[in-house]
């Protein structure tokens, strides 16, 4: 039986891995994951497990029972599974969520890679360096804590959180205050606040499918050379980056986001470079195969 495409063969010596989520069928991980371990040569299989709230904390024993060497951890699971944890990076406890999980010999520790695999993205896919960036970051929820933690360790200029509910953005910049400059606005100054700033990224589900008539914001706002960045990757191109490439804005899509927060699963469990073309790949051909 082959899982992992021609060349993968499961066998006594595969190594399991897998994502968790509620739901988590429509998961693009298992392609990319299988596709990586084929590149790489690692005898690896990834699978996409259904685990509700009651299931959670069995899931984690199975963990342990069955030496499964990785996983990754989605919506809902990804704060209730830190006290399911023997240990926390120091960067998911900051930020209060793990999405990746490493089993060393039964000893399980929680990492979180999805602000960090963002910044990875947006560094090597739009903007070299962040130093002395004014950003202005829509949104404060999950994804949004993540990104401003990665962020936030750049050396930005100023940060600028500007959400719906402006309890949340100040809570949010209050958390971070101690790493960098940031300020939170509430929705009705985000015109001004896309005025006066180098990049603008939204980490709303403003634009996401089925919604794709939909934009965070008025596209006038935005300044010419302007990085615009959206963390939604279906579709891959949003009413936000299509209306900001129209003014003349540097964009970025939220693909990079989702290949490199898998890449660095992937380096913490194997230990190897990540093949990032191949997962990028074989997750556009994916998504292009669906729209
Ligand atoms: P979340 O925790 O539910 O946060 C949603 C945020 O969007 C909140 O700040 C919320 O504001 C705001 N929001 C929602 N609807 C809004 C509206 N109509 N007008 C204004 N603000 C609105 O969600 P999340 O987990 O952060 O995920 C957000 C998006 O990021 C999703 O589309 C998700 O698919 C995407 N994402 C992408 C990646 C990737 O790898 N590229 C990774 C993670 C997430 P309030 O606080 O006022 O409710």
């Amino acid at each position: 039986m082959t899982i992992a495409g021609e060349g993968n063969r499961i066998n006594s010596h595969t190594t399991l891995y897998g994502v968790i989520g509620d739901p988590i069928h429509h998961s693009k991980s298992p392609i990319m994951m299988n596709r990586a371990f084929r590149e790489t040569g690692i005898n690896g299989a990834y699978m996409a497990f259904h685990v509700t709230n009651d299931q959670l904390s069995g899931f984690i024993a199975g963990v342990r029972a069955m030496g499964i060497r990785g996983v990754n951890v989605t919506i809902p699971h990804k704060l209730d599974v830190m006290e399911l944890l023997d240990e926390i990076d120091d960067g998911a406890r900051t930020l209060g969520a793990v999405n990746t999980i490493v089993n060393n010999n039964g000893r399980l520790t929680g990492y979180n890679t999805d602000g960090i695999g963002y910044v990875r993205s947006l560094k090597e896919e739009a903007v070299s360096s962040l130093e002395g960036k004014r950003i202005v970051v829509i949104g404060a929820g999950g994804a949004a804590r993540g990104l401003v933690y990665a962020l936030s360790g750049e050396k930005p200029g100023r940060m600028t959180i500007v959400n719906r509910s402006v309890s949340k953005a100040a809570e949010l910049a209050e958390t971070f205050s101690s790493r960098a400059d940031i300020a939170a606005l509430p929705l009705e100054s985000l015109k001004d606040a896309c005025q006066d700033a180098d990049i603008v990224i939204n980490t709303t589900m403003i634009g996401m499918y089925p919604n794709t008539a939909a934009s965070p914001l008025d596209a006038s706002w935005l300044r010419e050379g302007t990085v615009v960045s959206d963390i939604v990757y279906n579709p891959l191109k949003t009413k936000l980056l299509q209306e900001a490439e129209e003014r003349g804005c540097i964009i970025h899509g939220g693909l990079g986001m989702f290949i490199y927060q898998g890449a660095y699963a992937f380096e913490y469990w194997t230990g190897k470079p990540a093949p990032t073309a191949a997962m990028r790949e074989v997750v556009m051909d994916a998504l292009l195969g669906q729209a």
